[in-house]
């Protein structure tokens, strides 16, 4: 297995996938974990050094995927980040959220994006779904989310508050229900339950003959289970679930090819 480099953009039949950083730093990384070997840790230090920071911390990228059709610049934001300064994240995030600029650096104004996917409802995949308003900052997108984590989002979840309620007064919430076409028109790109993390958590599958990208979330968040698929992650809302899926996925990763974009790795693209 191996990161694939930092390719600006991996290409999929008539799409490019390109990743946005929208934060990135240090975090806590003891006890976040459970079930890996000291070989596990070798081994996944050897796969991401740079998610091992001097200070035993994690360094971490909080990353968002951008979609788009070479053919007529059709545009799909899966995750939007930690968000701004004042978002349920910004208190966790290590850096202010940067998608708005990325986006820019790309030539992608907020305006441009059809569909907005997320893959689950925690505070740094959500942040950006509003401005510093309040309002929807993709405006004209669809925001697609499955019903299953929108129905088990706690009541302090600010989830709601924050990003469901003005998205859903603008008419922009898409709630779906298991494997789903991205949209009507779009060939190839498909959501697909990969619950675990969250009880709805999707990922974003590109397929095109044999090449094929999994837009993967939070199903592996660390190096530590791309290595031990059995390695627990704090934050997983079903443990079990979580680590029957992510082998799954891993096996048929390794099975057909395809290559993993994960939100936090160090490198954007991974095949196994
Ligand atoms: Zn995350």
């Amino acid at each position: 297995m191996m990161p694939m480099g930092s390719p600006a953009a991996v290409r999929v039949g008539e799409y490019e996938i390109v990743p946005v950083t929208d934060a990135a730093g240090v975090l806590p990384l003891a006890g976040k974990f459970t079930g890996a070997s000291d070989g596990d840790w070798a081994a996944a230090r050897a796969l991401d050094p740079a998610a091992f920071a001097e200070d035993g911390g994690w360094r971490m990228d909080i990353r968002c995927y951008v979609i788009r059709r070479t053919s007529d610049g059709w545009t799909a934001l899966v995750d939007a980040g930690v968000g701004h300064e004042h978002s349920p994240a910004a208190g966790w995030s290590p850096s202010a959220g940067r998608l708005p600029e990325g986006l820019k650096e790309l030539g992608v104004d907020p305006g441009d994006v059809s569909v907005v996917v997320l893959t689950h409802l925690h505070f740094d995949h959500y942040g950006w779904c509003v401005d510093r308003r309040g309002a929807p900052l993709f405006a004209d997108a669809r925001h697609v989310v499955q019903q299953a984590d929108v129905a088990a989002l706690p009541p302090d979840s600010r989830a709601e508050p924050y990003a469901l309620d003005p998205l859903r007064r603008a008419g922009l919430l898409d709630p779906v229900d298991g494997r789903t076409p991205m949209s009507p028109g779009v060939a190839g790109v498909t959501l697909i339950p990969t619950p675990g993390h969250t009880p709805g958590h999707q990922s974003v599958l590109l397929a095109s003959g044999r090449d094929e990208v999994l837009i993967t979330g939070d199903l592996l968040v660390h190096a530590v289970q791309l290595v031990n698929p059995a390695v627990a992650y704090e934050s997983e809302a079903d443990p079990a679930r979580a680590r029957a899926v992510r082998e799954e996925v891993l096996a048929e990763a390794r099975a057909s090819g395809r290559v993993l974009a994960t939100a936090h790795l160090t490198e954007p693209f991974i095949r196994l």
